[in-house]
């Protein structure tokens, strides 16, 4: 029997694509390992899109009403009355996803691997079996090293960087905060994340290199000695294309869709996820592309952005950050920030004329990459 679709990875994005699919489909959900979880990820995703997307508040860990901002001798604040941001534990984000789908009818089998496509099936192999398994349309869910995207032949431009995070035990004040941290001097790939569990434990990480974070430890007055966790694992910041070839289409990570200012891919993977739901009910794979249209152009404006932060030095960061902080910019900031859409703050602050003025001559690139 050939499946109506075969989702190949059990993911955040795949199994919440599992569950729109099942009711409609017949699914089968492949995953290579033997449980949930486990990825490194701060799992921290906007609290508006955890709304929308239906996500389950067993999963939540904390949530964060906002954000401080530090730069090597400064520091400001954003805050909201409710919650902006919602932190996750993967595992029982990724278990209860699963369990919805399979309760609306998805199959799942873990421990199996997909290996490749022979002759328009999916090539599998759970411990020594390897076998064949037939669906009419197959779905790329693999993450950012996906399988699926090397054999239909999608190509990446981007940079595929090294993040690391660990659970410290340590003193944090206000768990409803989350610490961003930017030192170009340590690491000018990316910036340093605090993200509170609670008063006594949070996630610290970075993109880019395991050794700035040990010297950012330092300078937080942190040690990994107090560390009851340690993940590695690697983003993608980029475009892939296609999405879609023939019968096979790539969602979430698979298709490199994250937010490159932050490496967030959780819910930008699901809002596609919902866009191919509806292509595949439609019965029409090609407009899964279309639809995702806004997130593209996030995306792309994502990565303007972020060759603008990785063009600035620290002088001229220290400069932002005394912009950033002045009360006309933090009252733009409160109004108009939302956690997975940046495009929408930078361009109410390039709008402010004061602003956009103070901004062009810190930086006149800006003209290059935002403009
Ligand atoms: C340090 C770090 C921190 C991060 N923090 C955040 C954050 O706070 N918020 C956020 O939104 N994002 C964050 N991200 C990014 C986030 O982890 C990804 O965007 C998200 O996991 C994408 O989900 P996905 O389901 O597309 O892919 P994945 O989570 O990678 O899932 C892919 C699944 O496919 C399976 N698989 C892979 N290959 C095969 C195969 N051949 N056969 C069968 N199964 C296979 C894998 O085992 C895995 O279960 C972070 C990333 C890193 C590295």
């Amino acid at each position: 029997m050939a499946y109506d679709v075969m989702i190949i990875g059990a993911g955040p994005v795949g199994s919440y694509l599992a569950t729109l699919l099942a009711r409609d489909f017949n699914v089968l959900v492949v995953e290579q390992k033997s449980s949930f979880g486990e990825k490194a990820c701060t799992g921290i995703i906007g609290a508006e899109s955890y709304e929308k997307l239906g996500l389950p508040k067993k999963a939540v860990l904390n949530a964060f009403r906002g954000a401080k901002f530090y730069s090597k001798i400064q520091s400001f604040k954003i805050e909201r009355k409710s919650p902006q941001a919602y932190m996750v534990d993967r595992r029982v984000l990724e278990r209860e996803l699963a369990r919805k789908a399979i309760l609306k009818g998805a199959e799942y089998s873990l421990s199996t691997k997909f290996l490749e496509f022979k002759n328009g099936r999916a090539l599998l192999q759970k411990h020594s079996d390897v076998f064949e398994v037939e669906a009419k349309v197959y779905i790329g869910a693999d993450g950012v090293h996906s399988r699926v995207a090397q054999a239909i032949g999608a190509k990446s431009k981007g940079e595929f960087l090294p993040g690391f995070e660990m659970e410290i035990i340590g003193n944090f004040d206000n768990p409803d905060f989350v610490e961003v941290w930017v030192d170009k001097e340590l690491n000018e790939d990316f910036f340093f994340w605090v993200a509170p569990i609670d008063e006594n434990l949070a996630r610290v990480g970075t993109i880019g290199r395991l050794d700035s974070l040990y010297k950012f430890l330092k300078i937080r007055m942190l040690t990994d000695k107090s560390a009851i966790e340690f993940k590695a694992g690697s983003v993608g910041i980029g475009v892939r294309k296609p999405w879609v070839r023939r019968n096979v289409a790539l969602v979430g990570d698979a298709a490199l869709q994250l937010k490159p200012l932050t490496a967030g891919g959780i819910a930008y993977g699901m809002f596609c996820a919902h866009a191919l739901a509806y292509a595949l009910k439609e019965g029409d794979l090609k407009r899964y592309e279309k639809i995702c249209s806004d997130i593209k152009r996030e995306i792309s404006f994502g990565l303007r952005a972020r060759k603008l932060f990785k063009a600035l030095n620290q002088e001229q960061m220290e400069k932002i950050f005394e912009l950033l902080s002045t009360k006309e910019a933090r009252e733009v900031i409160e109004q108009t920030a939302d956690f997975d859409e940046h495009a929408k703050t930078i361009k109410a602050l390039l709008k402010h004329p004061r602003l956009l003025a103070k901004a062009l001559k810190i930086t006149p690139m800006l003209i290059r990459y935002l403009l």
